[in-house]
């Protein structure tokens, strides 16, 4: 193991405390010890064999051809579509590894389910599909996979996998609404919000908090919901009709599991890097990873650490809430008098002790600031934590009660890990990451994050004799999988670029001539000039995309009347509705227009008419100082590469592809690109940006 693993590997014990509650699941527990059912003997169908099914199942008279019978889409033939389908069957077969940039359009999920289901047949063991988005995912199991189900005629095995604290405890929900409700429940406000979720849950066949059909706070949410540290396994009374448990044991009775990169790459961390033998995901024997241009910063979130103020107040309001004297430290006696007193002392010291990264933040003027130093920032919170977790051991080892006992020793898990999380990252004790603190939503937050993931990658992920496949709509740059090969560490394997099934005629690309440059003090006004004038070529049906929110409420300001005159709905980023709200309603509103910044310019998928134009303001190069950035670049450096030309300039092409893919989604789409970044032509690399485009014909303004 490398010193890096290693080091992550310590990572990965304070990843609970970036409330990803799954990492409880590598702890034993007598649950884990359940016998679950044994496979039947799957038909045989020799690796040929599924080469062949796969080839015929997108021929023209070939299976597929049936799927407007069974409600799918009429069929059409899409050469890519069969391509890619072909070489994930013989990756599969091989035991290779395939990385594929496959475009809108193509059908992708088709192409690689449909051998994967083949493959299902000749497999002892399930097959994984990983995504990043839930909207891929419900996709996948609610549409794609019946449908194959039909086409095909096999009987196969899908699961939905997700991490445990999605699922509902019906334990702790008896404890929420029970008579202990009070020193269960650190706030009065949460007792309404339990009567909902335990009215919710009579009805509910799968406890899923995805299937609440009203908000949730995600804080009411973690009193009820599944926690390795608290679960009682086997020997809870609700064992027999535990959601979390039923959905665990359906996993390993499937022929394909889909999940979501979080719960992948937290198996992977407990399977390869800790090495320890429980595991949220069973025993596999092929992935896909969907959604793939995300890889080196999913495994960066998910390898690094995060803590936040808010996190650590709620947990310590979990033992003894002075404020209102409710908490699980309420019963009475000597002891549980003293743990409250050592709670309340720590409340006092956490405050101290973020406040502390607030004055540094202040003092810079900043809200996110890299820390370069060990021990810059004293430490006197992990031993208090540390004596604190002795002390509720030995009151843990006094209580009788089970559910009782239960809840406190997740308290301890967490304080322990907690205590570490605080000291690794005050001694910067990772090799080879970055440090920094950040003003958040959540409060202060201090994080920390591994700085080479291809080293990782290519130790756990991309291993030889082990079918992964990789894809996505935009994995290379200038059509080349260099880049991408080079973060993620992809080896292993052959990598394979599509053709957008889309002609080239269903988009205009409009640059410009004059435009001022993005660094001028009059861009913004030009911006407000510009916008007007290519929103009106398509009456409205746009998403125009910011880099910064300043300039995107500038330009709304700005605009209010342009639009209110044109008739023309204005849906603002960061307004009343939120993300899912503005698409509904953009897509209602048919001639409405979005201004958006970061989270339009991915994963947004708005077929037809209403979105028939793309304005990209500025493109997206990350923030330069932002501390994970700026260390990437710092690193590229020291190795004597450019880092503008080999990290800054690839990752915004990449996303600036992500942006104005969001146009094209079929046959029958037609729109216009608009890019009113200068830089296009004023500077060498704009034309980086042009190139990584499908040959569209240009136009300058
Ligand atoms: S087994 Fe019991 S304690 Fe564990 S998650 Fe299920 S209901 Fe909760």
């Amino acid at each position: 193991m490398t010193k890096a693993v290693s080091d992550i590997n310590r990572a990965f014990d304070n990843a609970l405390l970036n409330g990803r509650e799954d990492d409880f699941d590598s702890m034993p527990f007598a649950g884990d010890e359940v016998d679950l059912e044994q496979e039947a003997e799957p038909e045989k169908l020799r690796g040929v064999e599924i080469i062949a099914a796969t080839t015929n199942f997108f021929e023209e008279d070939g299976p597929l051809k049936a799927s407007a019978q069974h409600g799918g889409r009429p069929y059409e033939h899409r050469s890519q579509q069969a391509d890619m389908a072909v070489k994930i069957a013989e990756a599969l077969i091989a035991e290779h590894n395939l990385c594929v940039e496959a475009p809108t359009g193509i059908g992708k999920s088709f192409a690689y389910l449909i051998p994967l289901i083949y493959y299902s047949k000749i497999s002892s063991k399930p097959t994984i599909v990983s995504t990043e988005t839930i909207n891929l995912q419900e996709q996948l199991m609610r549409k794609d996979i019946p449908l194959l189900r039909k086409i095909t005629g096999i009987e196969f095995k899908a699961s939905l996998a997700k991490g445990r604290g999605n699922y509902l405890c019906l334990r702790r929900l008896m404890l929420a609404t029970g008579s202990h409700r009070d020193e269960y429940l650190p706030l009065a406000s949460l007792a309404l919000e339990m009567d909902r979720i335990n009215k919710w849950a009579a009805g509910s066949s799968d406890g899923d908090r995805d299937s609440i059909d009203f908000r949730v706070d995600p804080l009411s949410w973690s009193y009820v919901c599944c926690e390795a540290g608290n679960c009682l396994g086997p020997q809870c009374r609700s064992f027999r009709t535990c959601y979390y448990w039923r959905a665990r044991r359906s996993w390993e009775d499937a022929d394909i599991i889909v999940a979501n990169h979080a719960m992948f790459f937290t198996d992977l961390k407990i399977k390869f890097i800790e090495g320890l033998e429980q595991t949220l995901l069973p025993e596999y024997s092929a992935v896909i990873i969907d959604e793939a241009h995300t890889l080196e910063n999913n495994a960066a979130e998910y390898l690094g650490l995060r803590i936040n103020s808010s996190g650590v107040i709620s947990f310590l309001n979990r033992l003894f809430n002075v404020d209102n004297a409710k908490g699980l430290l309420l019963r009475g006696g000597e002891e549980a008098f003293q743990l409250r007193e050592i709670v309340a002392a720590l409340k006092e010291d956490v405050v101290k002790f973020f406040s502390q990264f607030e004055q540094y933040l202040l003092e810079h003027n900043d809200s996110i600031r890299r820390v370069r130093e060990p021990g810059l920032f004293p430490n006197p919170l992990s031993d208090k934590l540390l004596a604190m977790e002795e002390n509720l051991r030995d009151y843990i080892k006094m209580q009788e009660d089970k559910d009782y006992r239960a809840e406190l020793e997740s308290q301890v898990l967490k304080c322990a890990a907690y205590a570490s999380g605080i000291a690794d990252f005050i001694n910067m004790s990772f090799a080879d990451s970055v440090y920094w603190v950040e003003d958040a939503r959540a409060g202060i937050t201090i994080q920390a994050a591994p700085l080479n993931i291809a080293d990782v990658l290519q130790e756990t992920l991309f291993k030889k004799s082990f079918p992964l496949v990789l894809t996505s709509a935009t994995l290379t740059v200038n059509k080349k999988f260099d880049y991408y090969r080079g973060r993620v560490g992809y080896m292993n394997g052959p990598e394979l670029r599509l053709d957008s099934p889309f002609s080239t005629k269903q988009v205009r690309v409009y640059l410009p001539r004059e435009m001022t440059e993005p660094n001028h003090k009059d861009y913004a006004a030009a911006l407000v000039e510009q916008i007007p004038r290519f929103i009106s070529i398509t009456q409205g049906k746009a998403f125009v995309l910011f880099t910064s929110y300043q300039m995107l409420r500038y330009c709304a300001d700005n605009l209010h009347d342009f639009f209110e005159s044109n008739g023309i709905n204005l849906l603002i980023q960061g307004e009343a509705l939120n993300r899912s709200a503005m698409l509904r309603e953009f897509k209602k509103d048919i001639d409405s227009v979005i201004f958006g910044t970061d989270s339009f310019w991915t994963g947004v998928d708005v077929p037809g008419e209403a979105l028939s134009h793309v304005i990209v303001t500025k493109f997206p190069f990350a923030v330069p100082t932002h501390p994970l950035v700026q260390a990437r670049g710092e690193r590229l450096e020291k190795e004597k590469r450019n880092s503008f030309m080999h990290y800054s300039l690839p990752e915004a092409v990449l996303k600036f592809r992500q942006g104005v893919g969001r146009l094209i989604r079929s046959r029958s789409d037609t729109g216009i690109i608009t890019i009113l970044d200068k830089r296009v032509r004023s500077k060498r690399y704009g034309r980086y940006f042009i190139d990584s485009l499908p040959d569209y014909p240009v136009k300058y303004f």
